[in-house]
Parts: C-alpha cells; structure tokens; sequence
C-alpha cells in the first residue's frame, strides 16, 4: 500500500524521535533536561537560506516564518517573537504602561518573574500558592491589592493552568492588567484554548532548556491590537526610520534563532507525546512514593516538567545524594521561595510556597531518555525513600 507524504514525513519523525536515546551504559550523566535537536540537516538548509538571502537579522523572513507557524499553532494573534522569556515580561510591562506601583505576582517561579519585575522599577507583592498544583491561590488575591497596585503577573507553573476566570475576574473588578508568564505553558490548552493566549498579554520562553526552543528566544502574545502595535515599537528601539515615537529597547531576534525553531517546529507534537509516555512511565513506578500535582479539569496538558514533591526537604536531600551519586542530576524547581530572594527590601510571608519549595523537584525528563534509564532512576529514588 502507498503511503501519503504526509504519512511518511510522520514516520521520519518518529524514526528520529527514537533515535535520540542516549547511551545507556549507565556511566552518562543524566540532567534534568537535554535540548532537543532538529536534525542537522533540516538546520543548515535553513541557515542556507539566510546566507543567501543575507538578511541576519531586523524581523526577517525566517522570523516572520517562525511567528506564523507558531500563531497558527496555538490559534493567537498578535505574537512577537523576542529575543528571550525574561526581556518578554519586561516589554510586556512597558507595552502595557506599568513602570512603577505593585506588581501582584507569585513567589513560586523561576527568578525572572520577580527579577523582570524589580528591574522594571516595580514592587513585586507575593501572593501564596495553590499546595495542589502551585498556582497562585485566587482566594488571597484581593487582600494583597492597594491603590498602588498596577497588574497581576502569575505563572502556569510547570504547563499546569492558572484559575485564569478567577483571575480575570478580579482584575476587572479592580481595573488591573493581567500578564501571564507562561514560559512553562507552550502546547498546554485550557478549556480548548491556548494556554498562553490568557491575559493582556502572556509571554513565554523557548530557551533551551524549554519544551520547544530556538536555543535562546521567547515571545508576547498580546490581546488588543493597539498594545500589540505599541509592543511592536518597544521591541526595536522605539522608531520607525527616522520618526521616534516612543522609548524602546533591542528585544529583535536574530534570524538564526528563528531558523532553529523552524527546524525544531515539525516536531512539536512529537516532542510532547515522546514526554508523555515517559510520564506515564513514572507515573507507574513512583505510585504512592511521593506527592504529584494535581491536574486541573479542562487541562491539555504539555508535560513540560515532571515535579515530585517529597515529605520534607531531609528526604529530598538524600533522595538528591543517592542520584548524584550515580550520575543522575534532577533539579529543585523552584528554590529558594522567591519572596525569600536576599535582595529583596521587605520580607512578606508565603508559607505554603516556602513549604513547597522546600520539598519539591523535577525529575529527569526529556526525549531520549529511555525505560531503562527512568527505571534506575525510580529504584535508586524508591531505595533512598526507605
Ligand atoms: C525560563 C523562564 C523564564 C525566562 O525565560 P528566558 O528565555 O530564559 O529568559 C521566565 N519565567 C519562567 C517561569 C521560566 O521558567
């Protein structure tokens, strides 16, 4: 029987997929994550390209390629593709108007959601975490909220979903812009739509060490046309030619960038199914040992992390010894609690985050990674547990 091209193209995609298995002697470190590669081919024949048409740079065809296809993937407008997650949150911030007053955001996240924030010359005002999936606990919103609030900045957390109703909810009421830092969110749907196409504007990550990557990038993705065109100016120094309209920045990403996320875009769905099954596959082996998160009705979600939580952080630390010392490194996602950050002026209280952190960490988890690899690292952690 002939197979459609289509069909074909989908099993050279597998066929690669499952070639990225590493060695399994044993003797290999294994991270918390390993990029995934396009194959090389695929790349320099784009890189080709650039060398041809010899533009490097400045919103360029492979640029303009890349938002396409990834506006068309998660069904949004308005995507600008930028140079990283953390300059992301930043422009989104001035695209929106917000350069000083409070910030209402959450404590468990990478630094760059607090950071983005203090170096935005705003007050990061914490509010305290769902234990159940380490969201932002929609019931302590309003309490934290003054005349000097300005926005609310949660994060999907691990790809799992933010009460995004709830939320909106509250920012309407008390006329707050919403920003989602949903660097973990990419390929994640809630209630049938994209989880990053929430809020005013949503920002997400394809560094290298996310779901899906373009070595170092990000982007926004903006609601309201006018912010979107007002973004638009931010992102490249503020000017059209010679016509300055506004203070901007060099948010641009360069088309090399671009390139690599269009070799890395075909993959995307097989990137995320080759993570599930090695999921379910912990799911199986670790039932009962430790605590999971809890995922939310409505949720499509992309398995972008494999968190664990631990009884305290003494079973953690042991849990950490016995795998480094065979060479298995998982990370703790997310330590310190951010409102514990030393630079920070005041301290504000967050117990169930700064209880969280304490225990929690994301287990190995990318293409590549074999059964026989989750399966020492789930006996070795099963051994350490006792
Ligand atoms: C990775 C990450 C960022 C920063 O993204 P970069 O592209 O590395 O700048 C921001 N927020 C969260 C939650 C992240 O995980």
């Amino acid at each position: 029987m002939k197979m459609s091209l289509k069909q074909q193209n989908s099993n050279k995609k597998d066929f690669y997929i499952r070639r990225q298995t590493a060695n399994t002697s044993g003797d290999e470190k294994i991270y918390v994550t390993k990029s995934f590669l396009p194959p090389i081919t695929d790349y320099f024949k784009l890189i080709e390209q650039i060398y041809k048409n010899g533009q490097l740079t400045n919103q360029g065809p492979m640029l303009k390629q890349l938002e396409t296809n990834l506006s068309d993937f998660l069904k949004v407008k308005n995507l600008h593709y930028l140079t990283n997650g953390t300059i992301a949150i930043q422009v989104a911030l001035k695209a929106l108007g917000i350069d000083d007053g409070e910030i209402i955001t959450t404590p468990f996240s990478y630094v760059a959601t607090t950071s983005s924030i203090l170096w935005e010359r705003c007050k990061p005002v914490f509010v305290d975490i769902e234990p159940d999936n380490f969201t932002m606990d929609v019931n302590k919103i309003e309490e934290k909220i003054t005349s000097k609030t300005r926005a609310i900045l949660p994060v999907h957390v691990f790809g799992y979903a933010c009460d995004v109703d709830s939320i909106q909810k509250i920012a309407d009421k008390h006329n707050l812009k919403v920003i989602y830092d949903a660097a973990h969110a990419f390929a994640s749907s809630y209630k049938g739509r994209s989880l990053v196409s929430f809020g005013d504007i949503s920002t997400c990550s394809f560094h290298a060490t996310k779901l899906f990557h373009t070595i170092e990038g990000g982007a926004c993705i903006v609601k309201d046309d006018d912010i979107s065109q007002n973004l638009n100016l931010i992102k490249r120094f503020g000017h059209n030619l010679d016509n300055h309209i506004c203070l901007g920045i060099n948010a641009k990403q360069s088309e090399f960038n671009a390139a690599m996320g269009l070799a890395n875009f075909p993959y995307i769905k097989k990137i995320i199914e080759a993570r599930r099954e090695i999921s379910n596959f912990y799911d199986e082996l670790l039932k009962g040992c430790v605590k999971r998160p809890k995922v939310q009705d409505g949720l499509e979600y992309n398995y972008a992390y494999y968190p664990v939580v631990f009884k305290d952080e003494k079973e953690l630390l042991n849990v950490f010894e016995t795998l480094n010392k065979h060479n298995i490194f998982p990370r703790r996602y997310f330590y310190p609690s951010l409102n514990k950050l030393p630079y920070l002026k005041d301290y504000q209280s967050c117990p169930v985050s700064e209880d969280i952190c304490s225990r929690i960490a994301c287990m190995p988890l990318f293409v590549g990674l074999t059964h026989a690899q989750v399966e020492r690292i789930c006996s070795l952690l099963k051994e350490s547990l006792g």
